[in-house]
């Protein structure tokens, strides 16, 4: 058995689920569970739904009705008129609606997964309508029977035992019927059945879930790209395709922000010897980038750009050293706000952290540490991670760039910059030779 994972920009319009459906009738014999995300930018649009109903501005109904006639528009692409599927998806939607015609909840994270899950369960009844219509016999499995997680909303934690129980149960009696199983990426549910979800782009993360629980034979996950390339695309031109890489490469990449896999993928893949293909969707016969067990390191400089960091440099009041007993209350407290320490420098009197910069949790942190603490913060920051550096590579990267903080561990440099333009494509060499 295989897991397959469809990410939203290989599902964005009718053209792009016909191209999913040609890209499985490829697979018409094999055992499959696919994992959809929601189509295209829909997760961005229900966010704005949901801080419209939050704040009460009135635009909510609005803009969830705008993306409910994209939906439909796609699907009068793809089914004739009548077809059950329209009533199917519009039955979610109204699901979606009751929240909004109810007072907003005082927990936003909650009110969050109960309206953002409709992407995901329009998208795989959208897709599964259409692959049983084109002859891929598929059976739409909801994934909240499966995921089993707590009640961290917005983040939920996956309660493994109870999730690979529900999966061994539902899914291979599916498959054994000669059927495909599509189920939605990003999404779980506690034990009193609310929905949660994993975390933004998480569904790499369910396709993980999924193959972990299931054993799959492989993961593969289908992108806009010809696999993992060794740095982001959209910023860097010169990019290599790394054909092979290893599960310790992918997770310092992914963990230092590299976008095209969730960080929390590879582990429950590595713990299983799963291997992992990243394939093009746009290019299906193409190899793609494997990401299995340790294979030999000859890897190029791979270069990692992580946006929107902040500097905060902590020091205490009364000029007292920073301690161990300083630093535990301070890690304890960023890590109950669910603030990610991407870096750490400690001086006598200061101790310097960088985070990604989420204002409010941030001004909550500095908040509540000071009784003991002042905090000097500096914002726009990039953390740049270079992997199996060069010093070609690190000279072309820091051009034009003042580094604030820099750090080299073995071979890996990270390096906090300011003012690096954030769309412009830089005209940089970071490939240089193989190391
Ligand atoms: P999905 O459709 O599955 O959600 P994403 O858009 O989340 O896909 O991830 C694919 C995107 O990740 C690519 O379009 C590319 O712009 C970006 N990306 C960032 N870093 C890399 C990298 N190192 N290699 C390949 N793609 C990358
Ligand atoms: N639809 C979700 C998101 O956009 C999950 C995913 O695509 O992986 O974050
Ligand atoms: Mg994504």
């Amino acid at each position: 058995m295989k897991v397959f994972k469809f990410g939203g920009a290989s599902l964005k319009d009718a053209a792009g689920i016909k191209n999913v459906a040609s890209i499985l009738q490829r697979y018409n014999k094999e055992q499959l569970v696919i994992i959809v995300s929601a189509m295209g930018k829909t997760t961005n649009a229900l966010e704005a739904v949901v801080a419209a109903h939050a704040k009460q501005t009135g635009e909510a109904q609005q803009l969830y009705d705008a993306l409910k006639q994209q939906h439909y528009a796609i699907m009068r692409d793809l089914f004739d008129e009548g077809d059950d599927v329209f009533a199917l998806v519009n039955d979610t939607f109204v699901e979606g609606e009751w929240m909004l015609e109810e007072k907003p909840s005082d927990n936003y994270d909650y009110m969050y997964d109960q309206i953002v899950c409709v992407g995901e369960l329009v998208s795989s009844k959208i897709a599964a309508a259409y692959l049983n219509k084109v002859g891929l016999k598929t059976h739409w499995l909801d994934a909240r029977d499966v995921v089993a997680t707590d009640n961290t909303y917005r983040e939920g934690w996956v309660i493994w035992d109870k999730t690979k129980a529900n999966a061994v149960k539902l899914v291979p009696p599916i498959l054994d019927q000669g059927s495909f199983v599509i189920t939605q990426g990003f999404i779980g549910a506690t034990s009193e059945n609310f929905t949660t979800t994993l975390g933004r782009e998480g569904s790499d993360y369910s396709a993980a879930i999924f193959s972990f629980c299931l054993d799959a034979e492989s993961m593969s996950i289908w992108k806009d790209v010809p696999g993992v390339l060794n740095a982001d695309p959209r910023i860097f031109e010169n990019t290599i395709k790394l054909d092979r890489l290893s599960y310790k490469e992918a997770i310092e990449m992914t963990y230092y922000g590299a976008q095209v896999i969730h960080p929390k993928t590879i582990k429950p893949l590595q713990n299983k010897n799963i291997p992992l293909y990243v394939k093009s969707f746009l290019n299906p016969e193409a190899p793609g980038t494997e990401i299995s067990s340790d294979t030999e390191d000859n890897y190029p400089p791979i270069v990692v750009v992580e946006k929107n960091q902040a500097l905060l440099h902590i020091s205490t009041l009364d000029y007292s050293f920073v301690a161990e007993h300083h630093m535990a209350r301070l890690f304890r407290k960023a890590a109950d706000l669910r603030i990610f320490v991407n870096m750490m420098q400690n001086g006598a009197i200061s101790f310097t952290i960088c985070v990604p910069n989420v204002p409010d949790r941030i001004e909550q942190f500095i908040n509540e540490i000071s009784d003991e603490f002042k905090v000097k913060m500096e914002e726009d920051l990039e953390l740049i991670t270079i992997r199996h550096y060069t010093q070609e590579t690190i000279d072309n990267l820091k051009k034009g760039k003042i580094v604030l903080f820099e750090e080299r561990i073995r071979n890996t440099l990270h390096m906090v910059v300011k003012n690096i333009p954030v769309i412009e494509r830089r005209e940089v060499e970071i490939a240089g030779s193989k190391a």
